[in-house]
């Protein structure tokens, strides 16, 4: 399956979903939406009253601020994927348990960020954090991106608490802003891992072939070289 087909795919079984309790308040599943190849994907905490109507994420208040953020750092929504780690909207808006966490992760976000593999992800609040750090404190960490393999994670605050405290607020903006460097940084070590990589094959050739030239032929010094 290609990154759209898993994406649809997933689409339509949380529709249907019936693996935890949420089911019972969703009148419709919000997977997220963005394109399959986002370089960004940011993950909120699940959709409230008017994503649950739409089936679409951030649509509410805290979609407006976030379309702002965005927009501040010339970004628009169609350039990335926003989802959040539930897909059914939590009754009055309460916190995701941590079995439906697990659930729906496991189930469906885990196969979304796999399928899309994006070089950044941006966690919104402290449930998405939860799941790349979940020692951290909000507080102390927002805004510092840590390395998951060979991608970016940068936890912020939530847009809808950032909305009505100025200082969450003015933190938020500041962490935004900040983006555009640690796309451009994290760019920058895939191609310098790129370059590595492709170095490391032409000297397993050149290693390969100085061996045949001395009649050694097939002596498994390239498989060595490409131990390091
Ligand atoms: N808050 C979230 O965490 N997600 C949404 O989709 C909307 C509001
Ligand atoms: Fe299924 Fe997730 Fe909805 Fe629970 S929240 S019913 S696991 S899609």
């Amino acid at each position: 399956m290609d990154p759209a087909e898993t994406l649809a795919q997933v689409a339509k079984e949380v529709a249907v979903c019936v693996k935890c309790a949420l089911y019972k308040g969703r009148k419709k599943a919000v997977p997220g939406e963005g394109p399959a190849k986002a370089d960004i994907m940011f993950i909120g905490e699940g959709p409230g009253f008017y994503e649950n109507e739409q089936g679409r994420p951030f649509v509410g208040a805290a979609g407006k601020f976030l379309d702002e953020l965005l927009e501040s750092i010339q970004l628009k929504r169609e350039d990335v994927f926003i989802t959040n780690v539930v897909k059914c909207r939590p009754p009055g808006n309460r916190d995701p348990l941590p079995e439906e966490v697990a659930t729906c992760t496991s189930n469906y976000l885990f196969r979304q960020i796999e399928a899309i593999n994006p070089k950044i992800i941006v966690t919104l609040g402290r449930h998405s954090m939860g799941l790349f750090m979940p020692e951290a404190k909000i507080s102390r960490v927002h805004g510092k991106p840590v390395r998951s393999g060979s991608r970016l994670v940068v936890p912020m605050f939530h847009p809808a608490a950032a909305l009505h405290q100025p200082a969450l607020r003015s933190s938020i903006v500041a962490d935004f802003a900040m983006l555009p460097k640690w796309i451009a940084e994290v760019e920058k070590t895939a191609k310098t891992a790129g370059a590595k990589s492709a170095r490391a094959k032409a000297d397993e050739k050149e290693a390969g072939k100085k061996s045949s030239d001395k009649g050694g032929g097939d002596n498994g010094a390239p498989t060595q070289l490409s131990l390091f």
